[in-house]
């Protein structure tokens, strides 16, 4: 079963502004490059054609019409972005903006999203597509860019399969270590989309995210019950995901019965990764592409999310591309350390301890 990359160099071009973050840096801080880099696509990009090119066909992607992102997003919202950019670029929220260019990429990536997910309607389950594509888009809500995210790619694939008949329910599953709080806004008094999201809990983070993703937010009106919010504590790895998704994931999505399934697959709970708290490995994200694979019984739909250990996320890309296409290429994770502690670990220190000792006090 192939995987369909839908990839264009176009998610080179985008650009947050300088510096990181628009807040004071303490005294002992300097400045460091964005996290968003567009590194993150070129290393999953190579990883995918160097070891998993008899599985993998690339193709083209097609830019998303106006009219269909607006499906989603607040028309006013848009021009702002846009004219943003036109004008020279800048930040939009504390960790969110554009290049001086027009955001080109944006429609790119929720063009790739659309098509991954009308793919998957359409293909008799003998391939898997997959958005490679940066700007993400699971943090941005209707009228609000956040958490580098300016259009919802996920809501906007969601919203044109629904609108065109294509499908009758959809189902999210979003793994990505931070809450798809922008997802969670777009369909939040709806039943014809379930939104399953297991995060870390970072709790609301300002003004562009009055989000919790708590408990307590479960939808309203006909959403009620519709949005499935699982906070997980920082150092939840590949078991503690595993049984996420057998108590919670795959019950409430068997139950829902989706037409199609689509993933935003963040690999920001990976345990190199600088912007989260969970520890899992590639082969923890090949277990869970395992899982939506069997549980979206062939309309599946994978979309590119976060992830900033630049090398460790094209790992655990590719585990969970493994996973979902059910191939194995046979690398192996070269940042799997936490796992389990090496107990050979002890003797090596302990001869560092003999060696040192006479110079410093080690023990
Ligand atoms: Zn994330």
């Amino acid at each position: 079963m192939p995987v369909e990359v839908g990839y264009d160099e176009v998610f080179l071009e985008h650009e947050h502004p300088d510096g990181a973050y628009d807040l004071p840096l303490r005294e002992t801080e300097v400045a460091e490059p964005h996290p968003d880099r567009p590194e993150r696509v070129t290393v999953i990009e190579r990883m995918l054609r160097t070891h998993l090119d008899e599985h993998a066909t690339w193709p083209a992607v097609e830019p998303v019409s106006r009219e269909r992102i607006e499906r989603v997003h607040d028309p006013d919202y848009l021009d702002s972005v846009w004219e943003l950019a036109a004008s020279g670029g800048g930040r939009i929220e504390a960790t969110t903006g554009v290049a001086p260019v027009p955001p080109e990429a944006v429609r790119y990536a929720a063009g790739a999203a659309v098509g991954a997910a009308e793919r998957a309607l359409e293909t008799d389950a003998d391939t898997v597509p997959y958005a490679l594509v940066r700007p993400s888009g699971h943090h941005a809500q209707p009228a609000r860019a956040d958490g580098y995210c300016l259009v919802n790619n996920v809501a906007v694939a969601a919203e044109h399969v629904l609108a065109t008949g294509r499908a009758e329910r959809v189902a999210v599953v979003d793994w990505d270590v931070h809450p798809g709080n922008g997802t969670q806004e777009c369909f939040y008094d709806r039943d014809d989309v379930l939104f399953v999201s297991l995060h870390n809990d970072f709790g609301s983070w300002g003004p562009s995210h009055p989000q919790t993703s708590r408990l307590d937010e479960r939808g309203e009106g006909d959403g009620e019950g519709y949005t499935v919010n699982v906070p997980l504590p920082p150092g939840t790895g590949n078991d503690g995901y595993a049984s996420a998704f057998d108590r919670v994931v795959e019950p409430a999505v068997e139950a829902f019965d989706p037409d199609l399934l689509l993933v935003s697959a963040g690999q920001d709970g990976s345990q190199m990764d600088p912007n989260g708290n969970n520890v899992l490995t590639m082969e923890g994200f090949r277990e869970m592409g395992e899982r939506v694979r069997e549980l979206a019984g062939g309309n599946l739909a994978l979309v590119q999310e976060g992830g900033y250990n630049v090398s460790h996320l094209a790992y655990c890309t590719l585990g969970a591309i493994e996973g979902a296409v059910g191939v194995e290429s046979g690398v192996r994770d070269r940042y799997d350390l936490l796992e389990e502690c090496n107990p050979a670990s002890e003797t090596w220190i302990d001869d560092a301890v003999a060696a040192h000792e006479a110079f410093w006090p080690v023990g």
